[in-house]
Protein backbone atom coordinates (compact mmCIF):
# COMPACT_ATOMS: atom_id res chain seq x y z
CA UNK A 1 0.00 0.00 0.00
CA UNK A 2 1.17 3.49 -0.57
CA UNK A 3 2.39 5.64 2.40
CA UNK A 4 0.54 8.67 2.83
CA UNK A 5 1.50 12.19 1.56
CA UNK A 6 3.38 14.10 4.12
CA UNK A 7 4.61 18.04 3.20
CA UNK A 8 7.52 18.76 4.45
CA UNK A 9 7.75 22.94 4.91
CA UNK A 10 11.40 22.75 6.31
CA UNK A 11 14.36 20.37 6.57
CA UNK A 12 15.07 18.13 8.96
CA UNK A 13 18.23 16.03 10.64
CA UNK A 14 18.67 12.92 8.50
CA UNK A 15 17.27 10.47 11.22
CA UNK A 16 13.79 12.76 11.66
CA UNK A 17 13.54 12.16 7.65
CA UNK A 18 14.68 8.73 7.71
CA UNK A 19 11.38 8.20 10.27
CA UNK A 20 9.69 10.34 8.50
CA UNK A 21 10.12 8.43 5.46
CA UNK A 22 9.22 4.54 7.33
CA UNK A 23 5.38 5.78 6.97
CA UNK A 24 5.12 8.55 4.71
CA UNK A 25 6.14 9.90 1.25
CA UNK A 26 7.75 12.82 1.55
CA UNK A 27 7.05 16.03 -0.24
CA UNK A 28 9.80 18.49 0.32
CA UNK A 29 7.97 21.78 0.05
CA UNK A 30 11.12 24.35 1.17
CA UNK A 31 12.98 22.44 -2.49
CA UNK A 32 9.88 23.06 -4.65
CA UNK A 33 10.32 25.74 -7.15
CA UNK A 34 6.70 26.17 -8.05
CA UNK A 35 5.29 25.70 -4.37
CA UNK A 36 2.11 26.95 -5.58
CA UNK A 37 1.94 23.83 -8.17
CA UNK A 38 2.69 21.67 -5.23
CA UNK A 39 0.15 22.76 -2.55
CA UNK A 40 -1.90 22.19 -5.59
CA UNK A 41 -0.76 18.79 -6.53
CA UNK A 42 -0.97 17.33 -2.96
CA UNK A 43 -4.20 18.85 -2.15
CA UNK A 44 -6.46 15.51 -2.85
CA UNK A 45 -4.49 13.94 -0.81
CA UNK A 46 -1.97 15.18 1.57
CA UNK A 47 -3.04 14.98 5.22
CA UNK A 48 0.02 15.42 6.81
CA UNK A 49 2.37 18.52 7.83
CA UNK A 50 5.24 18.34 9.41
CA UNK A 51 7.30 21.72 9.58
CA UNK A 52 9.71 24.37 11.94
CA UNK A 53 8.72 26.45 14.89
CA UNK A 54 10.51 29.42 12.12
CA UNK A 55 8.76 28.08 9.00
CA UNK A 56 4.86 27.59 10.59
CA UNK A 57 1.83 26.85 8.40
CA UNK A 58 -0.44 30.00 7.42
CA UNK A 59 -3.89 30.40 6.49
CA UNK A 60 -3.34 30.18 2.74
CA UNK A 61 -1.82 26.85 3.27
CA UNK A 62 -3.73 25.20 5.13
CA UNK A 63 -6.65 25.80 3.37
CA UNK A 64 -4.78 24.91 0.11
CA UNK A 65 -4.84 21.85 1.41
CA UNK A 66 -8.67 20.47 2.53
CA UNK A 67 -7.45 16.93 3.31
CA UNK A 68 -5.01 18.34 6.12
CA UNK A 69 -5.72 16.95 9.43
CA UNK A 70 -2.24 17.50 11.63
CA UNK A 71 0.69 20.16 11.64
CA UNK A 72 3.21 18.81 13.83
CA UNK A 73 5.85 21.10 14.19
CA UNK A 74 9.30 21.80 16.00
CA UNK A 75 9.84 23.50 18.83
CA UNK A 76 7.94 24.54 21.64
CA UNK A 77 7.09 28.15 20.48
CA UNK A 78 4.32 27.40 17.77
CA UNK A 79 3.68 31.32 16.93
CA UNK A 80 4.22 30.96 13.39
CA UNK A 81 1.68 28.14 12.92
CA UNK A 82 -1.97 29.70 12.01
CA UNK A 83 -3.71 28.52 14.32
CA UNK A 84 -6.81 30.43 13.91
CA UNK A 85 -7.52 28.83 10.96
CA UNK A 86 -6.16 24.99 11.37
CA UNK A 87 -8.86 25.63 14.15
CA UNK A 88 -11.52 26.54 11.73
CA UNK A 89 -10.29 23.40 9.60
CA UNK A 90 -10.90 21.29 12.23
CA UNK A 91 -6.72 20.56 11.99
CA UNK A 92 -4.73 19.67 14.83
CA UNK A 93 -1.64 21.20 15.94
CA UNK A 94 1.19 19.51 17.82
CA UNK A 95 4.49 21.03 19.09
CA UNK A 96 7.55 19.28 20.96
CA UNK A 97 7.80 20.98 24.64
CA UNK A 98 9.46 19.39 27.77
CA UNK A 99 12.17 17.49 25.78
CA UNK A 100 13.66 21.05 25.85
CA UNK A 101 13.31 22.50 29.20
CA UNK A 102 17.13 21.47 30.45
CA UNK A 103 18.87 23.10 27.29
CA UNK A 104 17.08 26.26 27.27
CA UNK A 105 17.18 26.97 30.75
CA UNK A 106 21.08 25.98 30.65
CA UNK A 107 21.53 28.28 27.91
CA UNK A 108 19.59 31.75 29.33
CA UNK A 109 22.11 30.57 32.79
CA UNK A 110 25.10 31.00 29.87
CA UNK A 111 23.62 34.19 28.53
CA UNK A 112 23.60 35.66 32.23
CA UNK A 113 26.65 34.88 33.60
CA UNK A 114 28.31 35.32 30.01
CA UNK A 115 26.44 38.86 30.64
CA UNK A 116 27.16 39.98 34.32
CA UNK A 117 30.86 38.16 34.22
CA UNK A 118 31.12 39.85 30.71
CA UNK A 119 33.02 36.38 29.24
CA UNK A 120 32.83 37.47 25.43
CA UNK A 121 34.42 40.96 26.45
CA UNK A 122 37.21 39.42 28.37
CA UNK A 123 37.88 36.62 25.80
CA UNK A 124 38.08 39.29 23.33
CA UNK A 125 40.71 41.31 25.32
CA UNK A 126 42.93 37.83 25.93
CA UNK A 127 42.64 36.99 21.68
CA UNK A 128 43.65 40.68 21.16
CA UNK A 129 46.69 40.35 23.45
CA UNK A 130 45.43 43.64 25.45
CA UNK A 131 45.77 41.71 29.07
CA UNK A 132 49.48 41.68 28.30
CA UNK A 133 49.55 44.85 26.73
CA UNK A 134 47.45 47.03 29.40
CA UNK A 135 47.27 44.77 32.48
CA UNK A 136 43.89 43.38 34.00
CA UNK A 137 40.75 43.29 32.37
CA UNK A 138 38.76 44.95 35.46
CA UNK A 139 35.98 43.72 37.47
CA UNK A 140 32.97 42.56 37.07
CA UNK A 141 29.26 41.71 38.50
CA UNK A 142 27.81 38.20 39.67
CA UNK A 143 25.18 36.39 39.27
CA UNK A 144 25.08 34.94 42.95
CA UNK A 145 22.83 36.26 45.58
CA UNK A 146 21.27 38.37 43.07
CA UNK A 147 17.03 38.97 42.78
CA UNK A 148 15.62 37.60 39.68
CA UNK A 149 12.07 37.84 37.88
CA UNK A 150 10.54 35.77 35.50
CA UNK A 151 8.65 36.94 32.85
CA UNK A 152 6.30 33.07 32.56
CA UNK A 153 6.96 30.81 34.95
CA UNK A 154 6.04 28.06 32.89
CA UNK A 155 8.01 24.29 32.30
CA UNK A 156 11.37 26.37 30.62
CA UNK A 157 10.55 29.29 33.31
CA UNK A 158 10.27 26.68 36.39
CA UNK A 159 13.58 24.86 35.23
CA UNK A 160 15.34 28.28 34.84
CA UNK A 161 13.90 29.29 38.31
CA UNK A 162 15.37 25.88 39.92
CA UNK A 163 18.79 26.92 38.39
CA UNK A 164 18.66 30.59 39.77
CA UNK A 165 18.29 28.84 43.22
CA UNK A 166 21.57 27.08 42.80
CA UNK A 167 23.31 30.29 42.51
CA UNK A 168 21.24 31.62 45.72
CA UNK A 169 19.49 34.26 43.57
CA UNK A 170 15.70 35.44 45.03
CA UNK A 171 13.62 33.95 42.63
CA UNK A 172 9.91 35.84 42.10
CA UNK A 173 7.73 36.01 39.06
CA UNK A 174 5.11 37.50 36.80
CA UNK A 175 2.20 35.86 34.85
CA UNK A 176 -1.24 36.21 33.99
CA UNK A 177 -1.97 34.14 37.64
CA UNK A 178 -0.73 32.89 40.37
CA UNK A 179 0.39 29.37 40.23
CA UNK A 180 -0.91 28.50 43.83
CA UNK A 181 1.66 25.54 44.69
CA UNK A 182 4.86 27.68 43.44
CA UNK A 183 7.01 28.76 46.30
CA UNK A 184 8.11 32.13 44.54
CA UNK A 185 6.14 34.85 44.78
CA UNK A 186 3.60 36.16 42.24
CA UNK A 187 3.53 39.98 40.71
CA UNK A 188 0.45 40.80 39.44
CA UNK A 189 2.17 44.11 37.87
CA UNK A 190 5.36 43.00 35.70
CA UNK A 191 6.49 47.05 35.97
CA UNK A 192 6.70 47.20 39.70
CA UNK A 193 8.17 43.49 39.64
CA UNK A 194 10.60 44.90 37.37
CA UNK A 195 11.88 47.48 39.56
CA UNK A 196 12.05 44.93 42.48
CA UNK A 197 14.70 43.07 40.76
CA UNK A 198 17.68 42.97 39.27
CA UNK A 199 17.32 40.73 36.59
CA UNK A 200 14.19 39.82 34.28
CA UNK A 201 13.92 36.91 31.79
CA UNK A 202 11.43 36.76 29.20
CA UNK A 203 10.55 33.45 28.66
CA UNK A 204 6.85 33.97 27.87
CA UNK A 205 5.37 32.99 24.47
CA UNK A 206 4.96 35.05 21.36
CA UNK A 207 1.03 35.72 20.86
CA UNK A 208 -0.58 39.06 20.73
CA UNK A 209 -1.02 39.52 24.55
CA UNK A 210 2.78 39.52 24.97
CA UNK A 211 3.31 41.87 22.30
CA UNK A 212 5.82 44.61 23.67
CA UNK A 213 5.30 43.39 26.91
CA UNK A 214 8.55 44.33 28.00
CA UNK A 215 7.65 47.76 27.18
CA UNK A 216 9.99 50.89 27.44
CA UNK A 217 8.48 51.54 31.00
CA UNK A 218 9.28 47.96 32.44
CA UNK A 219 12.93 48.46 31.30
CA UNK A 220 12.61 51.64 32.29
CA UNK A 221 11.83 50.40 35.58
CA UNK A 222 14.51 47.51 35.86
CA UNK A 223 16.78 50.79 35.57
CA UNK A 224 20.45 51.09 35.11
CA UNK A 225 21.45 48.66 37.22
CA UNK A 226 18.90 46.50 35.69
CA UNK A 227 19.71 43.66 33.48
CA UNK A 228 16.84 42.21 30.87
CA UNK A 229 17.05 38.66 29.54
CA UNK A 230 14.91 37.30 26.61
CA UNK A 231 14.33 33.79 25.54
CA UNK A 232 10.93 34.04 24.90
CA UNK A 233 10.15 35.71 21.79
CA UNK A 234 11.21 39.01 20.49
CA UNK A 235 8.52 40.36 20.06
CA UNK A 236 7.69 40.60 23.69
CA UNK A 237 10.45 43.59 24.09
CA UNK A 238 9.84 46.57 22.31
CA UNK A 239 13.48 46.77 20.92
CA UNK A 240 13.41 50.26 19.60
CA UNK A 241 13.17 51.35 22.98
CA UNK A 242 15.45 48.58 24.36
CA UNK A 243 18.35 49.72 22.06
CA UNK A 244 17.92 53.25 22.87
CA UNK A 245 17.92 52.51 26.85
CA UNK A 246 21.28 50.54 26.57
CA UNK A 247 23.00 53.19 24.03
CA UNK A 248 21.93 55.69 27.16
CA UNK A 249 23.07 53.43 30.24
CA UNK A 250 19.45 53.60 31.33
CA UNK A 251 19.33 50.10 31.18
CA UNK A 252 21.94 48.08 32.51
CA UNK A 253 22.24 45.20 30.06
CA UNK A 254 20.71 42.68 27.93
CA UNK A 255 21.75 39.15 27.18
CA UNK A 256 19.17 38.32 23.96
CA UNK A 257 18.72 35.03 22.26
CA UNK A 258 15.59 36.44 19.81
CA UNK A 259 14.96 39.23 18.14
CA UNK A 260 12.38 41.38 16.91
CA UNK A 261 13.29 40.80 13.08
CA UNK A 262 15.97 37.13 12.81
CA UNK A 263 18.11 36.61 11.48
CA UNK A 264 18.43 40.46 11.07
CA UNK A 265 19.91 41.99 14.20
CA UNK A 266 20.27 45.99 14.36
CA UNK A 267 23.42 47.13 14.21
CA UNK A 268 23.05 49.76 16.76
CA UNK A 269 22.57 46.26 19.29
CA UNK A 270 25.55 44.59 17.86
CA UNK A 271 27.78 47.07 18.80
CA UNK A 272 26.73 47.64 22.19
CA UNK A 273 29.25 46.73 25.03
CA UNK A 274 25.95 45.72 27.84
CA UNK A 275 24.77 43.20 25.39
CA UNK A 276 25.43 39.45 24.83
CA UNK A 277 23.82 38.27 21.64
CA UNK A 278 22.67 34.84 20.65
CA UNK A 279 21.35 33.69 17.25
CA UNK A 280 18.51 32.03 18.69
CA UNK A 281 20.29 29.14 19.91
CA UNK A 282 18.09 28.09 22.90
CA UNK A 283 17.17 24.47 22.69
CA UNK A 284 19.99 24.10 19.57
CA UNK A 285 22.06 21.61 21.24
CA UNK A 286 22.60 17.81 19.66
CA UNK A 287 20.82 15.92 22.25
CA UNK A 288 17.82 18.43 22.48
CA UNK A 289 17.35 19.10 19.15
CA UNK A 290 17.13 15.64 18.49
CA UNK A 291 14.57 14.66 21.40
CA UNK A 292 12.16 17.71 19.35
CA UNK A 293 12.76 16.17 16.33
CA UNK A 294 11.87 12.74 17.19
CA UNK A 295 8.80 14.35 18.53
CA UNK A 296 7.41 15.48 16.08
CA UNK A 297 7.64 11.95 14.09
CA UNK A 298 5.97 10.39 17.10
CA UNK A 299 2.97 13.12 16.89
CA UNK A 300 2.71 12.34 13.03
CA UNK A 301 2.96 9.03 13.88
CA UNK A 302 0.19 8.24 16.30
CA UNK A 303 -2.16 10.04 14.65
CA UNK A 304 -1.20 7.76 11.42
CA UNK A 305 -2.39 4.87 13.94
CA UNK A 306 -5.27 6.39 15.54
CA UNK A 307 -3.61 6.95 18.73
CA UNK A 308 -3.61 10.17 21.02
CA UNK A 309 -1.22 12.93 20.58
CA UNK A 310 1.90 13.65 23.15
CA UNK A 311 1.57 17.02 22.71
CA UNK A 312 -1.52 18.86 21.06
CA UNK A 313 -2.10 22.35 21.39
CA UNK A 314 -4.81 22.42 18.80
P1 LIG B 1 4.66 27.32 28.84
O1 LIG B 1 4.92 26.16 29.72
O2 LIG B 1 3.37 27.40 28.10
O3 LIG B 1 4.85 28.63 29.74
C1 LIG B 1 4.51 29.90 29.26
C2 LIG B 1 4.38 30.84 30.47
O4 LIG B 1 4.11 32.15 29.97
C3 LIG B 1 3.25 30.48 31.42
O5 LIG B 1 3.75 30.43 32.73
C4 LIG B 1 2.25 31.63 31.27
O6 LIG B 1 1.71 31.95 32.55
C5 LIG B 1 3.11 32.77 30.75
N1 LIG B 1 2.32 33.66 29.93
C6 LIG B 1 1.60 33.38 28.82
N2 LIG B 1 0.96 34.47 28.38
C7 LIG B 1 1.29 35.47 29.23
C8 LIG B 1 0.94 36.85 29.32
N3 LIG B 1 0.10 37.42 28.43
N4 LIG B 1 1.45 37.59 30.32
C9 LIG B 1 2.28 37.03 31.22
N5 LIG B 1 2.66 35.73 31.20
C10 LIG B 1 2.17 34.97 30.21
O7 LIG B 1 5.78 27.45 27.73
P2 LIG B 1 7.31 26.97 27.76
O8 LIG B 1 7.39 25.58 27.28
O9 LIG B 1 7.89 27.32 29.08
O10 LIG B 1 7.91 27.93 26.61
C11 LIG B 1 7.78 29.34 26.71
C12 LIG B 1 8.21 30.04 25.43
O11 LIG B 1 9.63 30.05 25.36
C13 LIG B 1 7.79 29.39 24.12
O12 LIG B 1 6.47 29.71 23.76
C14 LIG B 1 8.79 29.96 23.13
O13 LIG B 1 8.30 31.15 22.57
C15 LIG B 1 10.00 30.27 24.01
N6 LIG B 1 11.13 29.36 23.70
C16 LIG B 1 12.29 29.90 23.22
C17 LIG B 1 13.37 29.07 22.92
C18 LIG B 1 14.65 29.62 22.40
O14 LIG B 1 15.36 28.91 21.71
N7 LIG B 1 15.01 30.85 22.74
C19 LIG B 1 13.25 27.69 23.10
C20 LIG B 1 12.07 27.18 23.60
C21 LIG B 1 11.02 28.04 23.91
P3 LIG B 1 0.18 32.42 32.74
O15 LIG B 1 -0.64 31.47 31.92
O16 LIG B 1 -0.08 32.34 34.22
O17 LIG B 1 0.13 33.82 32.25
Amino acid sequence: MAKPDLLQICPFAEPVEKALAEDFTLHRYFEAEDKPALLEKLAPTTRFVATGGHHGATREMIAALPKLEIISSFGVGYDAVDVAAAKEHGVSVTNTPDVLNDCVAETTLALMLALCHRVPQADAYVRAGRWESEGTFGLTDELTGTRVGILGLGRIGKTIAKLCQAFNMEVVYHGRSRQEHQPYPHHPDLEAMARDVDWLVAIAPGTEETKGIVSRKVMEALGPKGKLVNMGRGSLVDEAALIELLETDALGGAALDVFANEPHVPERLRKLQNVVLLPHQGSATHKTRAAMGMMVVKNLKAHLRGEPLLSPVV
